[in-house]
């Protein structure tokens, strides 16, 4: 018997809105035009996902009504649709399900990463995050960035502030997620030019005005203090192979500190809250990005199965963790009793392979994973999104596609792995590697819609990551 298909009624994104107002917009960021209301008969397959979708569905239900299940409930109605049939017409894979859009999202990027209207100079602060979202995104489908290089070189060098660091653009303060993104971007576009753009001993001193007496560090200086900082902090020192030792005008001196990871992984056990997710700052609300940058940082201070047994309750994080898989739309949300959204795909997908190095299997569902990704998550005109109803953007871009990197491949922590590489500081994270692709049971995607291997800890290229410490190895000084 044909089922009917249900429709749904589209929410614009407010937080959007909130940014550019309708006529500004470029082609990228224009409103979904995904309202479907007559979608007729489900097809066979349509049928399969829809038996699918309910052998999932949590069947104990709370009867309480409150503001969060309303929307809850109306999000869930955005959303089936997409599960359950294809109302955007994708090309489909062998299983039924939209395959990944290449070609559209190629050309997204490709707008992303190109000129803007002057009316986005407001956004001018995020342009280091544009760039890397969008070089990423690209890496992860397989194509060639060397034609930006120079670009990102030029672009960073003016960035860099004189004191050390960079901030959003030419003149700005310096921020340690602009130069977390300044440097995995100028990681990414490789290259003595782009290496050695970089002032490494400025940064250096930079980094140590952030190290806080308590062992973590702020965004900016006299800024706030929160696990991005402890994250960026390692992963710039890292990659870069800066000196652990704190520079001599480090304030952090003056509280008995000597080193960049004095009481570091101390401060991210801190981070660890009741309910066993990882948060901000000691006392917060745990975060799926912050469980994310917290984990991160121990898989750089030491290798997983030392630093996350030594510095949190990997059981309470566990079932933290998985307990953001949302069912049965399948992709996760970042915080308890919020919406599911495509980004968290990375945020909390990506901290399994972090967890699975230090323990035994983690407890979640890559191909429910893969399904929300590819059914929900592609914008029609190219690029990927929270889900139905929103607009697709870099960010969402490169999370989504990193999330579904992580669900595809296998990645495994092994210290026969570039034995010669990393042997200095903060040397463990090049010892990852891919272990091929993911043999469960996948019912979702098919060899033309796997994504390239992302880094677990760096989060861009395996190659990018390797060759860039490699360099700063061999290279003497500053
Ligand atoms: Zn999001």
């Amino acid at each position: 018997m044909a089922v009917p298909l249900r429709f749904s009624a589209q929410a614009p994104s407010t937080r959007l809105e909130e940014i550019v107002p309708q006529s500004d917009r470029i082609e990228e960021l224009s409103d979904s035009e995904d309202e479907y209301e007559d979608m007729g008969t489900a097809t066979i397959e349509e049928q399969a996902h829809i038996a699918y979708l309910d052998s999932v569905r949590i069947p104990i239900r709370d009867d309480l009504v409150t503001d969060t299940s309303k929307v809850q409930d109306n999000t869930y109605d955005v959303i089936l649709p997409y599960l359950e049939g294809n109302p955007n017409d994708f090309s489909l894979n062998a299983f039924g399900i939209p395959k990944l859009q290449r070609e559209k999202h190629f050309t997204m990027l490709k707008m992303v990463l190109g000129d803007y209207p002057g009316k986005f100079a407001m956004m001018d602060a995020s342009r280091p995050w544009i760039l890397y979202w969008g070089l990423q995104s690209m890496t992860a489908l397989g194509l060639d960035i060397s034609g930006y290089r120079e670009r990102v070189t030029h672009t960073f060098s003016l960035a860099q502030h004189p004191t050390g660091g960079y901030g959003g653009g030419y003149g700005q303060l310096p921020h340690l997620a602009c130069t977390y993104a300044a440097v995995l971007s100028l990681a990414m576009a490789s290259g003595t030019e782009a290496y050695e753009s970089i002032n490494r001993k400025t940064l250096w001193h930079f980094l140590g005005r952030m190290k806080q007496a308590d062992g973590g560090f702020t965004m900016a200086e006299g800024g706030e203090e929160d696990i991005r900082g402890a994250f960026c902090a390692v992963i710039i020192l890292s990659i870069l192979n800066l000196p652990l030792d704190l520079p001599q005008d480090a304030p952090a001196r003056k509280h008995g500190l000597t080193s960049f990871t004095d009481s570091l992984g101390e401060w991210v056990s801190q981070c660890q809250s009741w309910d066993g997710g990882i948060s901000a700052s000691p006392g917060n609300e745990a975060h799926g990005a912050y469980a994310f940058c917290g984990l991160g940082c121990l898989a750089i201070i030491g290798p997983p199965k030392e630093t996350l047994h030594k510095y949190l309750d990997i059981s309470r994080l566990t079932h933290w963790l998985s307990s953001r898989q949302a069912s049965p739309e399948g992709g996760y949300n970042g915080r308890t009793n919020k919406l599911v959204d495509g980004c968290y795909s990375h945020w909390v997908g990506g901290c399994w392979a972090i967890v699975e190095a230090a323990t035994s299997a983690g407890i979640w569902n890559r191909t429910a994973l893969g399904r929300y990704i590819l059914a929900a998550c592609q914008e029609k005109k190219g690029g990927l999104k929270d889900k139905p109803g929103k607009h697709s953007d870099a960010y969402h871009t490169c999370y989504n596609l990193a999330g579904l990197s992580a669900a595809q491949h296998r990645y495994a922590y092994d210290e026969n792995v570039n034995k010669d590489l990393g042997t200095g500081n903060l040397g463990a994270a090049y010892h990852w590697k891919t272990e091929g692709l993911y043999e469960g049971k996948n019912e979702v995607w098919d060899d033309g819609d796997i994504v390239r291997a992302v880094h677990p800890v760096f989060v861009i290229p395996y190659m990018a990551v390797y060759e860039c410490r490699k360099y700063f190895e061999e290279k003497e000084g500053f």
